[in-house]
Protein backbone atom coordinates (compact mmCIF):
# COMPACT_ATOMS: atom_id res chain seq x y z
CA UNK A 1 0.00 0.00 0.00
CA UNK A 2 1.26 3.27 -0.83
CA UNK A 3 -0.30 6.99 0.14
CA UNK A 4 0.15 9.14 -1.82
CA UNK A 5 -0.67 11.67 0.97
CA UNK A 6 -2.98 14.11 -1.63
CA UNK A 7 -5.27 16.74 -0.49
CA UNK A 8 -6.91 18.29 -3.19
CA UNK A 9 -9.29 21.92 -3.00
CA UNK A 10 -12.18 20.56 -4.50
CA UNK A 11 -14.18 17.55 -4.67
CA UNK A 12 -15.73 17.06 -8.07
CA UNK A 13 -17.71 13.88 -8.70
CA UNK A 14 -19.85 12.28 -11.66
CA UNK A 15 -23.34 13.21 -11.32
CA UNK A 16 -24.01 9.71 -12.42
CA UNK A 17 -24.93 8.86 -9.12
CA UNK A 18 -27.03 5.43 -8.50
CA UNK A 19 -30.36 6.32 -10.56
CA UNK A 20 -32.43 3.67 -9.85
CA UNK A 21 -33.59 2.42 -12.71
CA UNK A 22 -33.01 -1.22 -12.46
CA UNK A 23 -33.68 -1.93 -9.38
CA UNK A 24 -31.83 -5.52 -9.66
CA UNK A 25 -28.40 -4.17 -9.74
CA UNK A 26 -26.08 -2.98 -7.75
CA UNK A 27 -23.95 -1.78 -10.85
CA UNK A 28 -26.05 -0.16 -13.05
CA UNK A 29 -24.32 0.15 -16.54
CA UNK A 30 -24.58 3.89 -17.41
CA UNK A 31 -25.65 3.53 -20.84
CA UNK A 32 -24.03 7.20 -22.01
CA UNK A 33 -21.61 9.08 -20.48
CA UNK A 34 -21.70 10.91 -17.15
CA UNK A 35 -23.09 14.33 -17.03
CA UNK A 36 -21.03 17.04 -16.15
CA UNK A 37 -19.07 17.42 -13.04
CA UNK A 38 -20.99 18.79 -10.23
CA UNK A 39 -18.75 20.46 -7.75
CA UNK A 40 -20.72 19.44 -4.39
CA UNK A 41 -19.41 21.82 -1.98
CA UNK A 42 -18.07 25.31 -2.18
CA UNK A 43 -15.50 25.51 0.08
CA UNK A 44 -12.95 23.18 0.04
CA UNK A 45 -13.64 19.77 1.01
CA UNK A 46 -10.09 17.88 1.64
CA UNK A 47 -9.36 13.76 1.02
CA UNK A 48 -6.38 11.70 1.06
CA UNK A 49 -5.73 9.12 -2.09
CA UNK A 50 -3.71 5.89 -1.46
CA UNK A 51 -3.10 3.81 -4.26
CA UNK A 52 -3.38 -0.17 -3.37
CA UNK A 53 -1.80 -3.72 -5.97
CA UNK A 54 -3.55 -6.51 -6.14
CA UNK A 55 -1.51 -9.10 -5.08
CA UNK A 56 -0.88 -12.40 -6.43
CA UNK A 57 -3.85 -14.92 -4.71
CA UNK A 58 -5.37 -11.80 -3.48
CA UNK A 59 -9.42 -11.33 -4.41
CA UNK A 60 -10.68 -8.00 -5.51
CA UNK A 61 -12.95 -8.26 -1.47
CA UNK A 62 -9.55 -9.02 0.31
CA UNK A 63 -7.86 -6.07 -1.48
CA UNK A 64 -11.60 -3.53 -0.74
CA UNK A 65 -11.63 -5.12 2.37
CA UNK A 66 -8.51 -3.83 3.56
CA UNK A 67 -9.96 -0.23 2.93
CA UNK A 68 -12.99 -0.97 4.99
CA UNK A 69 -14.96 -1.11 1.73
CA UNK A 70 -17.75 -3.95 1.42
CA UNK A 71 -18.61 -5.29 -2.15
CA UNK A 72 -20.63 -7.58 -3.93
CA UNK A 73 -18.30 -8.05 -6.70
CA UNK A 74 -20.02 -11.15 -8.36
CA UNK A 75 -22.74 -8.82 -9.36
CA UNK A 76 -20.43 -6.43 -11.29
CA UNK A 77 -21.76 -5.47 -14.84
CA UNK A 78 -19.38 -7.39 -17.43
CA UNK A 79 -18.94 -4.06 -19.53
CA UNK A 80 -16.98 -2.85 -17.05
CA UNK A 81 -14.40 -5.95 -17.84
CA UNK A 82 -13.61 -5.87 -13.98
CA UNK A 83 -14.34 -10.07 -14.23
CA UNK A 84 -13.45 -10.78 -10.12
CA UNK A 85 -12.57 -14.53 -11.22
CA UNK A 86 -10.23 -13.74 -14.13
CA UNK A 87 -8.51 -10.22 -12.73
CA UNK A 88 -4.71 -10.02 -12.63
CA UNK A 89 -2.23 -9.66 -10.00
CA UNK A 90 -0.69 -6.24 -10.52
CA UNK A 91 -3.87 -3.92 -10.68
CA UNK A 92 -3.57 -0.76 -9.31
CA UNK A 93 -6.51 0.59 -7.57
CA UNK A 94 -6.77 4.40 -5.97
CA UNK A 95 -8.92 4.98 -2.76
CA UNK A 96 -9.94 8.55 -2.23
CA UNK A 97 -11.49 8.87 1.17
CA UNK A 98 -12.70 12.25 2.65
CA UNK A 99 -11.31 13.56 5.92
CA UNK A 100 -13.95 12.60 8.60
CA UNK A 101 -14.96 9.60 7.24
CA UNK A 102 -14.28 5.95 8.18
CA UNK A 103 -14.08 4.82 4.36
CA UNK A 104 -13.43 5.50 0.81
CA UNK A 105 -15.88 6.95 -0.88
CA UNK A 106 -14.30 6.61 -4.61
CA UNK A 107 -12.11 3.93 -6.07
CA UNK A 108 -11.04 3.89 -9.34
CA UNK A 109 -8.69 1.22 -11.56
CA UNK A 110 -7.42 1.26 -14.90
CA UNK A 111 -8.48 -2.22 -16.41
CA UNK A 112 -7.38 -1.60 -20.30
CA UNK A 113 -5.42 0.82 -22.20
CA UNK A 114 -8.93 2.40 -22.99
CA UNK A 115 -11.10 2.33 -19.98
CA UNK A 116 -11.16 3.23 -16.25
CA UNK A 117 -13.57 1.77 -13.84
CA UNK A 118 -14.98 4.19 -11.04
CA UNK A 119 -16.53 3.14 -8.14
CA UNK A 120 -18.64 5.72 -6.55
CA UNK A 121 -20.43 5.89 -3.02
CA UNK A 122 -23.59 7.96 -2.16
CA UNK A 123 -24.55 7.09 1.57
CA UNK A 124 -24.08 3.77 1.38
CA UNK A 125 -25.08 2.68 -2.05
CA UNK A 126 -21.61 2.03 -4.49
CA UNK A 127 -22.44 2.37 -8.44
CA UNK A 128 -19.62 1.70 -10.62
CA UNK A 129 -19.48 2.92 -15.02
CA UNK A 130 -16.74 2.76 -16.98
CA UNK A 131 -14.79 5.70 -18.78
CA UNK A 132 -13.06 6.12 -21.64
CA UNK A 133 -9.33 6.93 -21.73
CA UNK A 134 -8.90 9.23 -24.65
CA UNK A 135 -5.30 9.53 -26.33
CA UNK A 136 -3.98 12.10 -28.07
CA UNK A 137 -2.01 11.76 -31.50
CA UNK A 138 0.50 13.66 -32.12
CA UNK A 139 2.97 12.72 -35.16
CA UNK A 140 6.57 12.88 -34.93
CA UNK A 141 9.63 13.04 -37.15
CA UNK A 142 13.28 11.62 -36.46
CA UNK A 143 16.04 11.41 -38.35
CA UNK A 144 19.94 9.99 -37.90
CA UNK A 145 22.92 8.43 -38.97
CA UNK A 146 23.07 4.66 -38.45
CA UNK A 147 26.40 3.94 -37.01
CA UNK A 148 25.76 -0.22 -35.33
CA UNK A 149 22.59 -1.07 -35.48
CA UNK A 150 18.83 0.64 -35.98
CA UNK A 151 17.89 0.53 -32.20
CA UNK A 152 20.68 2.48 -31.58
CA UNK A 153 20.48 5.25 -33.55
CA UNK A 154 16.26 5.52 -32.79
CA UNK A 155 17.67 5.05 -29.07
CA UNK A 156 19.72 8.30 -30.00
CA UNK A 157 17.40 9.89 -32.28
CA UNK A 158 14.19 9.90 -30.38
CA UNK A 159 14.13 11.59 -26.86
CA UNK A 160 13.47 10.28 -23.44
CA UNK A 161 10.40 12.96 -23.68
CA UNK A 162 9.33 11.89 -26.68
CA UNK A 163 9.44 8.26 -26.25
CA UNK A 164 10.99 6.08 -23.31
CA UNK A 165 13.68 3.30 -23.88
CA UNK A 166 11.19 0.72 -24.08
CA UNK A 167 8.99 2.15 -26.65
CA UNK A 168 12.11 3.50 -28.86
CA UNK A 169 12.89 0.03 -28.78
CA UNK A 170 9.68 -1.01 -30.25
CA UNK A 171 10.23 1.33 -32.62
CA UNK A 172 13.45 -0.25 -33.76
CA UNK A 173 11.54 -3.25 -34.01
CA UNK A 174 8.14 -1.86 -36.11
CA UNK A 175 10.52 -0.27 -38.37
CA UNK A 176 12.63 -3.96 -38.92
CA UNK A 177 8.81 -5.00 -39.85
CA UNK A 178 8.27 -2.49 -42.24
CA UNK A 179 11.42 -3.73 -44.54
CA UNK A 180 11.45 -7.67 -43.24
CA UNK A 181 11.48 -8.18 -46.91
CA UNK A 182 13.94 -5.81 -48.00
CA UNK A 183 16.87 -5.66 -45.64
CA UNK A 184 18.32 -7.79 -43.04
CA UNK A 185 19.32 -6.08 -40.39
CA UNK A 186 21.74 -7.88 -38.90
CA UNK A 187 23.88 -7.79 -41.12
CA UNK A 188 23.05 -4.96 -44.28
CA UNK A 189 23.59 -2.12 -41.90
CA UNK A 190 26.83 0.00 -42.70
CA UNK A 191 28.43 2.83 -40.82
CA UNK A 192 27.02 5.74 -43.03
CA UNK A 193 23.41 4.74 -43.52
CA UNK A 194 20.60 6.85 -42.04
CA UNK A 195 17.32 6.89 -40.86
CA UNK A 196 14.20 9.15 -41.20
CA UNK A 197 10.96 8.00 -39.73
CA UNK A 198 7.40 9.42 -38.91
CA UNK A 199 5.59 7.83 -36.19
CA UNK A 200 2.56 8.37 -33.96
CA UNK A 201 2.80 9.02 -30.36
CA UNK A 202 -0.27 8.77 -28.96
CA UNK A 203 -0.66 10.44 -24.90
CA UNK A 204 -3.15 9.06 -23.02
CA UNK A 205 -5.39 11.78 -20.49
CA UNK A 206 -3.48 10.36 -17.39
CA UNK A 207 -0.41 11.10 -18.89
CA UNK A 208 0.99 7.40 -20.56
CA UNK A 209 2.85 7.83 -23.56
CA UNK A 210 2.95 4.88 -26.08
CA UNK A 211 4.32 4.35 -29.96
CA UNK A 212 1.30 4.18 -32.25
CA UNK A 213 2.01 3.35 -36.22
CA UNK A 214 5.01 4.17 -38.31
CA UNK A 215 3.68 6.28 -40.73
CA UNK A 216 6.56 6.99 -43.24
CA UNK A 217 9.81 6.29 -43.52
CA UNK A 218 13.10 6.02 -45.49
CA UNK A 219 16.45 3.95 -44.68
CA UNK A 220 19.73 5.07 -47.30
CA UNK A 221 21.26 1.79 -47.22
CA UNK A 222 24.88 1.69 -48.92
CA UNK A 223 23.45 4.70 -50.68
CA UNK A 224 20.34 3.33 -51.52
CA UNK A 225 16.91 4.86 -50.32
CA UNK A 226 14.22 2.80 -49.37
CA UNK A 227 11.16 4.79 -48.98
CA UNK A 228 8.11 3.44 -47.17
CA UNK A 229 4.31 4.69 -46.59
CA UNK A 230 1.75 3.53 -44.52
CA UNK A 231 -1.68 3.14 -46.39
CA UNK A 232 -5.40 1.65 -46.14
CA UNK A 233 -7.78 1.50 -48.43
CA UNK A 234 -10.78 4.30 -47.99
CA UNK A 235 -12.88 0.97 -46.64
CA UNK A 236 -10.82 0.38 -43.86
CA UNK A 237 -9.01 -2.50 -45.28
CA UNK A 238 -5.68 -3.84 -43.52
CA UNK A 239 -3.11 -0.78 -43.55
CA UNK A 240 0.14 -2.25 -45.51
CA UNK A 241 3.86 -0.31 -46.54
CA UNK A 242 4.07 0.69 -50.07
CA UNK A 243 6.95 1.83 -51.83
CA UNK A 244 6.70 5.62 -53.10
CA UNK A 245 5.58 4.23 -56.95
CA UNK A 246 2.82 2.16 -54.64
CA UNK A 247 4.40 -1.21 -55.01
CA UNK A 248 3.93 -2.95 -51.90
CA UNK A 249 6.78 -3.91 -49.70
CA UNK A 250 5.59 -7.16 -49.08
CA UNK A 251 7.54 -10.09 -51.42
CA UNK A 252 7.49 -13.61 -51.66
CA UNK A 253 10.14 -13.87 -49.54
CA UNK A 254 11.62 -12.50 -45.75
CA UNK A 255 15.21 -11.33 -46.36
CA UNK A 256 15.88 -13.53 -42.78
CA UNK A 257 13.58 -16.30 -41.34
CA UNK A 258 13.89 -15.33 -37.90
CA UNK A 259 12.57 -12.36 -36.20
CA UNK A 260 14.75 -9.71 -36.32
CA UNK A 261 13.69 -9.13 -32.21
CA UNK A 262 13.82 -12.20 -30.59
CA UNK A 263 17.54 -12.21 -32.63
CA UNK A 264 18.59 -8.92 -31.55
CA UNK A 265 16.92 -8.93 -27.33
CA UNK A 266 20.81 -7.30 -27.02
CA UNK A 267 21.35 -6.66 -30.57
CA UNK A 268 22.86 -3.29 -29.83
CA UNK A 269 26.06 -4.08 -28.65
CA UNK A 270 26.34 -7.15 -30.67
CA UNK A 271 27.44 -7.78 -33.94
CA UNK A 272 26.76 -10.85 -35.79
CA UNK A 273 28.78 -13.11 -37.32
CA UNK A 274 29.17 -16.86 -39.57
CA UNK A 275 29.59 -19.28 -36.66
CA UNK A 276 31.51 -22.43 -38.83
CA UNK A 277 34.92 -21.71 -40.27
CA UNK A 278 35.94 -20.71 -43.61
CA UNK A 279 37.07 -23.69 -44.27
CA UNK A 280 34.40 -25.58 -45.26
CA UNK A 281 32.27 -24.12 -48.39
CA UNK A 282 29.72 -22.51 -46.97
CA UNK A 283 26.60 -22.18 -48.97
CA UNK A 284 23.97 -19.97 -46.48
CA UNK A 285 23.82 -17.66 -44.34
CA UNK A 286 24.27 -18.40 -40.45
CA UNK A 287 21.65 -16.65 -37.58
CA UNK A 288 23.35 -16.50 -34.01
CA UNK A 289 20.51 -16.46 -31.68
CA UNK A 290 19.55 -18.30 -28.54
CA UNK A 291 18.58 -21.52 -28.85
CA UNK A 292 15.23 -22.01 -28.84
CA UNK A 293 14.24 -18.48 -30.92
CA UNK A 294 11.17 -19.64 -33.43
CA UNK A 295 12.84 -20.00 -36.99
CA UNK A 296 10.03 -18.77 -39.56
CA UNK A 297 9.25 -20.19 -42.85
CA UNK A 298 10.90 -17.47 -45.26
CA UNK A 299 7.80 -17.33 -47.89
CA UNK A 300 4.60 -19.82 -48.54
CA UNK A 301 5.64 -23.44 -49.49
CA UNK A 302 5.02 -26.96 -48.65
CA UNK A 303 7.62 -29.22 -46.34
CA UNK A 304 9.78 -30.57 -48.30
CA UNK A 305 11.44 -32.55 -45.57
CA UNK A 306 11.92 -32.44 -41.50
CA UNK A 307 14.01 -34.49 -40.06
CA UNK A 308 18.03 -35.44 -38.81
CA UNK A 309 20.26 -34.67 -42.14
CA UNK A 310 23.98 -35.17 -41.43
CA UNK A 311 26.30 -32.12 -40.85
CA UNK A 312 22.61 -29.80 -40.98
CA UNK A 313 21.39 -31.84 -37.92
CA UNK A 314 17.93 -31.00 -37.54
CA UNK A 315 16.51 -29.82 -40.94
CA UNK A 316 14.05 -28.20 -42.15
CA UNK A 317 13.38 -28.12 -45.91
CA UNK A 318 10.54 -26.11 -47.93
CA UNK A 319 9.16 -26.07 -51.86
CA UNK A 320 8.27 -22.70 -52.84
CA UNK A 321 6.88 -21.95 -56.56
CA UNK A 322 9.89 -21.33 -59.22
CA UNK A 323 12.04 -23.80 -58.50
CA UNK A 324 12.80 -22.42 -55.65
CA UNK A 325 13.69 -24.31 -51.98
CA UNK A 326 14.58 -23.20 -48.78
CA UNK A 327 16.80 -25.23 -45.75
CA UNK A 328 16.55 -24.16 -42.22
CA UNK A 329 19.99 -25.71 -40.01
CA UNK A 330 20.97 -27.08 -36.85
CA UNK A 331 17.35 -26.63 -35.44
CA UNK A 332 16.67 -28.08 -31.71
CA UNK A 333 13.37 -29.22 -33.08
CA UNK A 334 10.48 -28.71 -35.22
CA UNK A 335 7.21 -27.13 -34.82
CA UNK A 336 3.91 -29.07 -34.11
CA UNK A 337 2.70 -30.45 -37.06
CA UNK A 338 5.92 -29.95 -39.46
CA UNK A 339 6.51 -33.10 -41.46
CA UNK A 340 6.44 -33.80 -44.89
CA UNK A 341 3.90 -32.14 -47.42
CA UNK A 342 2.35 -30.23 -44.83
CA UNK A 343 1.44 -26.12 -46.65
CA UNK A 344 3.35 -23.16 -44.59
CA UNK A 345 2.93 -19.71 -44.62
CA UNK A 346 4.93 -17.10 -44.67
CA UNK A 347 6.40 -16.35 -41.07
CA UNK A 348 4.79 -19.37 -39.55
CA UNK A 349 7.14 -20.81 -36.88
CA UNK A 350 8.34 -24.25 -38.54
CA UNK A 351 11.43 -24.89 -35.89
CA UNK A 352 13.94 -23.29 -33.48
CA UNK A 353 17.19 -22.68 -33.35
CA UNK A 354 19.98 -25.48 -31.68
CA UNK A 355 22.80 -26.48 -32.37
CA UNK A 356 22.52 -29.95 -34.18
CA UNK A 357 24.65 -31.42 -36.33
CA UNK A 358 27.67 -29.34 -37.40
CA UNK A 359 27.49 -26.81 -35.48
CA UNK A 360 29.56 -24.61 -32.71
CA UNK A 361 27.22 -22.41 -30.98
CA UNK A 362 23.46 -21.92 -31.22
CA UNK A 363 22.53 -20.71 -34.63
CA UNK A 364 20.35 -20.74 -37.48
CA UNK A 365 21.83 -22.12 -41.21
CA UNK A 366 19.39 -20.45 -43.68
CA UNK A 367 19.77 -21.43 -47.45
CA UNK A 368 17.98 -20.31 -50.44
CA UNK A 369 17.99 -22.33 -53.65
CA UNK A 370 17.10 -21.76 -57.09
CA UNK A 371 16.79 -25.01 -59.12
CA UNK A 372 19.35 -26.78 -56.69
CA UNK A 373 21.98 -24.11 -57.11
CA UNK A 374 22.48 -22.34 -53.43
CA UNK A 375 21.77 -17.94 -53.79
CA UNK A 376 22.88 -14.94 -51.22
CA UNK A 377 19.32 -14.93 -49.61
CA UNK A 378 20.14 -11.17 -49.58
CA UNK A 379 21.34 -10.40 -53.17
CA UNK A 380 18.47 -12.54 -55.10
CA UNK A 381 15.84 -10.28 -56.62
CA UNK A 382 12.47 -11.11 -55.17
CA UNK A 383 10.67 -8.84 -57.78
CA UNK A 384 8.28 -5.76 -56.89
CA UNK A 385 5.19 -6.50 -54.90
CA UNK A 386 1.52 -6.50 -55.93
CA UNK A 387 0.59 -2.28 -56.33
CA UNK A 388 -2.26 -0.14 -54.43
CA UNK A 389 -5.38 -1.53 -56.35
CA UNK A 390 -5.89 1.31 -59.15
CA UNK A 391 -9.64 2.28 -57.64
CA UNK A 392 -7.44 3.42 -54.27
CA UNK A 393 -4.44 5.19 -56.54
CA UNK A 394 -5.75 8.39 -56.00
CA UNK A 395 -6.24 8.15 -52.47
CA UNK A 396 -2.28 6.67 -51.94
CA UNK A 397 -0.66 9.52 -53.78
CA UNK A 398 -2.77 12.28 -51.65
CA UNK A 399 -1.77 10.30 -48.20
CA UNK A 400 1.99 9.52 -49.91
CA UNK A 401 2.26 13.56 -50.12
CA UNK A 402 1.47 13.96 -47.21
CA UNK A 403 3.86 11.91 -45.56
CA UNK A 404 6.76 13.04 -47.72
CA UNK A 405 5.93 16.74 -47.18
CA UNK A 406 6.58 15.21 -42.93
CA UNK A 407 9.41 12.99 -44.16
CA UNK A 408 11.34 14.96 -45.99
CA UNK A 409 10.94 19.05 -43.73
CA UNK A 410 13.92 19.68 -42.51
CA UNK A 411 12.61 21.72 -38.96
CA UNK A 412 11.18 19.75 -37.28
CA UNK A 413 7.67 19.18 -37.12
CA UNK A 414 6.99 16.84 -33.90
CA UNK A 415 4.79 18.22 -31.26
CA UNK A 416 6.34 19.16 -28.19
CA UNK A 417 5.95 16.41 -25.13
CA UNK A 418 2.87 17.55 -22.86
CA UNK A 419 4.23 18.64 -19.59
CA UNK A 420 1.44 16.11 -18.12
CA UNK A 421 3.38 13.15 -19.80
CA UNK A 422 7.02 14.73 -18.10
CA UNK A 423 5.16 14.47 -14.66
CA UNK A 424 4.51 10.92 -14.69
CA UNK A 425 7.56 8.72 -16.08
CA UNK A 426 6.68 5.82 -14.09
CA UNK A 427 3.09 5.32 -15.59
CA UNK A 428 4.61 5.27 -18.92
CA UNK A 429 4.85 1.37 -19.78
CA UNK A 430 2.08 0.51 -17.91
CA UNK A 431 0.07 -0.35 -20.73
CA UNK A 432 2.93 -1.82 -22.95
CA UNK A 433 2.19 -5.40 -24.75
ZN1 LIG B 1 25.79 -22.09 -41.95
Amino acid sequence: MRGLGASAAALVFGASAFLGLSGRWHWPRMESQPAAPVALAEAPIRFTVTQDTLQRGETLSDLFGRHNVTLDFQRLDPSLLLNPRRVRAGLVFTFRRLLGDSAPNQVTVRTSPDQRVVFSRVSDIWNAVAQPIRWQRQEVRVEGAIDNSLYEALDAGVSDEHLDSGNRQRLAWELADVYAWEVDFTRDIHPGDRFRVVFERLVSEEGEVRLGNVLASDLTISGKSLMAFRFSGPSGSKAMYYDAEGGSLRRAFLRAPVEFRRISSNFARRRFHPVLGRSRRHEGTDYSAAPGTPVMAAGDGVVLRAGRAGGYGNLIELRHLNGITTRYGHLRGFARKIRRGVRVEQGQTIGYVGSTGLATGPHLHYEFRMNGVAKDSRRVKLGSGSPVPAEHRAAFIQERDRLNVLLQSSDSTSAPPSAIARQAPETLTRWLP
